[in-house]
């Protein structure tokens, strides 16, 4: 195999290689083939990037190189394990603003938006580190007398990881911690529209200490390179973060082997607005749900549910607040452009065809062509109304900057609306009724309910998943991601007293 061209760029300051290459064994290679890709900047189209287009020869030598660490690693006990994660953690720590630079020139969001990405990530990195001192099992009781039981957990064996592309670093580290404080090691497919961020990440990692090989990451499209990662017969574990369509496929090959598999999937999220909610606060909050990250949250809000009494006075408040956005790359800016062109383009025909259907649209709905943006995949924030609960854009995720209003009599009817769904992520409602909160935080179908803020993902503590097409059950972070990075073992222990 080739080494990556030598030649080096600046990239917002940050010098890469030219070439991004696959990270195997400790080392940066290029894909086998000697075939890249361009990455190009969402903010303006210019190439950011020639990255590896790796394909099954390059997934093989990847699964090599984690199959010989694996044992190893495994062997060192959790608790040091731990202690070369919290390294790994205060090299990210130490070199931040450089993380923050790349996810932020790979995405459009702004540094400051990056910088926070970023010390998610490290957050999760170091909860997971210190699970290395907890890995908690049971002891618990026999049937039997004289007999001890206990559960201890156990490595899958190699992980195979794929993730999106919308939090880069956070994803990454979503993944990449739990897994390797199981004493799992892992090939990590980064996203094709972040192919520099995971490449950082685990140059950091290999520099603050991690054995070769213990993390391994490929780059290049899915069908190329992460297939043949998830029907690789030596990956114990498939962990996919993605959309629901592919999430399906990976499941049914995962499915076909009874490979152990967690999928983490889209979202169609409702935020309910009810006749006693504070109105101002409520139009703050959709916006935050709706747009923040231009929309490219699996727990974005997209569908909003607004009882008739309210409605016209918290159209025209919501208006006016999403009319205020700024949309740009910058920290003065509240979010920026979309991740490509292709599905910037996905986005604009789905408004077309909704109008089409009858929506109204109530602002956005087209590409932003001033000098300053044109270049890049920039979406104007979009809320339409008068869309029928089963048309195309009320079922299906568009992962953009894009909501719609439905109108409802009373809480009855929200609360069928908001369940009305093929997925169930997150759900939100905003009312000053404990009554009404509670009742709707218990019987919303979705992993995750908030009351009076917006629809967010969890904290790194807390577990992450959600129902029907948003996933097959599993949860991650929290210490529930250690039940998708490790095997349960029994261990009986007889004793014997005649022998004493
Ligand atoms: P995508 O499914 O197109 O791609 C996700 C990843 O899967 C990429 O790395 C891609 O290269 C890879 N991939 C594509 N085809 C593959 C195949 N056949 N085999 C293996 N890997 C393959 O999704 P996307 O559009 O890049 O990301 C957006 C989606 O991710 C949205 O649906 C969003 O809701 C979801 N998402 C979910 C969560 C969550 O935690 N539930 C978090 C972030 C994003």
């Amino acid at each position: 195999m080739q080494k990556t061209a030598e030649k080096k760029k600046q990239v917002s300051g940050i010098e890469v290689a030219k070439t991004i290459g696959n990270w195997i064994g400790g080392k940066e290679i290029a894909a086998s083939s000697g075939a890249t890709f361009d990455k190009r900047s969402p903010h303006d189209g210019s190439l950011l990037f020639s990255v590896a287009r790796s394909t099954v020869a390059d997934v093989n030598a990847a699964v090599d190189a984690a199959v010989k660490a694996q044992s190893a690693w495994a062997a060192m006990p959790a608790v040091q394990r731990g202690l070369v994660l919290h390294h790994v953690c205060n090299a990210l720590e130490a070199r931040q603003k450089e993380l923050a630079t790349i996810v932020a020139s790979e995405t459009g969001k702004s540094p400051k938006e990056a910088f926070g990405e970023a010390g998610g990530a490290i957050a999760l990195g170091r909860f997971f580190a210190g699970e290395g001192q907890r890995l908690y099992g049971r002891t618990t009781t026999s049937g039997a007398p004289d007999k001890y039981a206990m559960t201890v957990r156990q490595p899958c064996g190699v992980a195979g990881l794929i993730i999106a592309a919308n939090t880069p670093i956070a994803n990454t580290a979503w993944k990449v911690f739990p897994a390797l404080i199981c004493g799992n090691s892992a090939v990590l497919k980064a996203a094709e529209d972040t192919p520099g961020t995971s490449w950082l990440f685990a140059k950091i990692a290999h520099e603050a200490g991690l054995p070769p090989g213990v993390l391994n990451v490929i780059q290049g499209y899915g069908t190329e390179c992460g297939a043949p990662l998830v029907e690789d017969a030596r990956i114990d574990v498939v962990s996919f973060t993605g959309s629901t369509k592919v999430g399906k496929w990976v499941g049914e090959a995962c499915g076909k082997t009874l490979k152990k598999m967690s999928l983490e999937l889209g979202g169609k999220n409702p935020l309910i607005v009810t006749d006693d909610a504070d109105l101002d606060e409520a139009a703050k909050w959709v916006c935050l749900s709706a747009f923040s990250n231009a929309g490219q949250r699996c727990a974005a809000g997209s569908r909003i549910i607004v009882f008739d009494k309210v409605y016209d006075a918290f159209r025209d408040r919501l208006v006016v607040a999403a009319k205020a956005l700024k949309v740009g790359p910058t920290d003065n800016d509240d979010f920026g452009p979309v991740i490509n062109e292709r599905q910037l383009n996905a986005m604009l025909a789905a408004i077309e065809q909704a109008t089409k259907e009858g929506a109204r649209l109530l602002i956005g709905g087209q590409r932003l062509t001033d000098s300053e943006r044109a270049q890049g995949f920039y979406l104007a924030p979009t809320l339409l109304e008068n869309v029928d609960a089963v048309a195309d854009i009320s079922r299906h995720e568009l992962f953009g900057p894009i909501a719609c209003l439905y109108r409802v009599r009373n809480y009855d009817e929200a609360l069928a609306l908001a369940n009305d769904s093929p997925y169930g992520l997150t759900a939100c409602i905003h009312t000053t009724s404990v009554d009404r909160g509670f009742d709707f935080a218990h019987k919303v179908r979705s992993g995750v309910a908030v009351i009076n803020a917006g629809t967010f993902g969890s904290e790194p503590h807390m577990p992450f998943g959600g129902l029907g097409q948003s996933g097959n059950g599993s949860r991650e972070p929290g210490t529930e991601a250690l039940d998708v990075y490790s095997e349960l073992k029994d261990i009986y222990i007889q004793v014997r007293p005649k022998k004493l």
